[in-house]
């Protein structure tokens, strides 16, 4: 068995895990890589390294810059058009990149207040775009720009790119940071990291049903230890697979943790890609992996 691998419930982990598939490391050399997001059109994962102000692509021939400065560009997803998606750190705001190159602010302030961070991103079935708000990028200029929030919460919004309609989905996370919605879209995912600034702080996995737009039924789903959930995403059958300070935790449906896979440094953020959407990439603070599974993306 790849010794990467840590199987915690046999029944339940061991039929998602190639055997002879490794831990493969695409590129290092970044200082806080973040918000992998795939584009099976042109086989492409893109990808941000925060503290060095730019958006990267990895295609199956090596990474290059797309973006730089990308005005400390973090969680990045796709529209239902196949543009990209990006919460830029930095600006404060959303941003869509056309087909065309250009980019198109989305969004970049709430009820006539700056925005604090934007950092991840996720698009629902029906094109709405969902994203948190923390405020982590105004607190050093390391993976933002430092300064003032104006904003009294740290939300999860919802944007509707249609109409430029911005509304609070939930107030109620210390620091939101990831989100995935469940196969069936039944169900949004939320992490939140607060234990970054405050030892009693939160580090788990909140769930909520989600139903024509409103978030209800708020409940604890998992809680990842040792270190945070940043980002995290789901699988076909609904697992959440989350990041943590020593890999990638694998939860089942019931939030029961069932596997791991160990990294050698604290991982950001999970997707799946490849043409048969079960690679896993993994963002870590300075690299890029990704691992074959026997298990992919909705
Ligand atoms: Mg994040």
């Amino acid at each position: 068995m790849n010794s990467n691998i840590e199987i915690i419930n046999y029944a339940r982990f061991r039929n998602l895990i190639v055997t002879t598939a490794p831990l493969e490391r695409l590129h290092d050399g970044m200082r806080w890589a973040e918000g992998p997001v795939y584009f099976a059109d042109t086989n492409t994962l893109i990808f941000s390294d925060l503290p060095n102000d730019r958006l990267m692509a990895w295609t199956g021939s090596g990474v290059s810059v797309l973006r730089s400065p990308s005005n400390v560009a973090n969680g990045n997803a796709r529209d239902r058009e196949g543009r990209l998606i990006t919460c830029e750190s930095g600006a404060r705001r959303l941003t869509r990149t056309e087909h065309d190159g250009r980019v198109f602010v989305l969004v970049d302030s709430f009820e006539g207040r700056k925005l604090n961070s934007p950092n991840d991103v996720v698009v629902s079935a029906d094109g709405i775009i969902w994203f948190t708000d923390p405020d982590y990028g105004l607190l050093s200029n390391y993976t933002g720009r430092r300064g003032e929030r104006e904003l009294n919460a740290n939300n999860v919004f919802r944007f509707d790119a249609l109409n430029s309609t911005l509304t609070v989905a939930t107030n109620t996370m210390v620091k939101p940071n990831g989100l995935a919605f469940s196969p069936d879209e039944s169900v949004l995912y939320v992490a939140d990291s607060g234990r970054t600034h405050d030892p009693e702080g939160p580090h788990h996995i909140i769930a909520f049903d989600v139903k024509s737009g409103i978030l209800s039924n708020r409940r604890p789903f998992a809680t990842v230890d040792p270190g945070i959930p940043d980002g995290i995403c789901v699988d076909e059958d609904g697992r959440v697979w989350s990041s943590a300070a020593d890999g990638v935790h694998c939860f089942d449906i019931d939030g029961e943790l069932i596997g791991k896979i160990r990294l050698p440094e604290t991982v950001s953020n999970v997707a799946f890609g490849g043409p048969n959407r079960d690679r896993l990439f993994i963002t870590t603070a300075t690299s890029l992996y990704a691992i074959y599974l026997s298990v992919g993306a909705p």
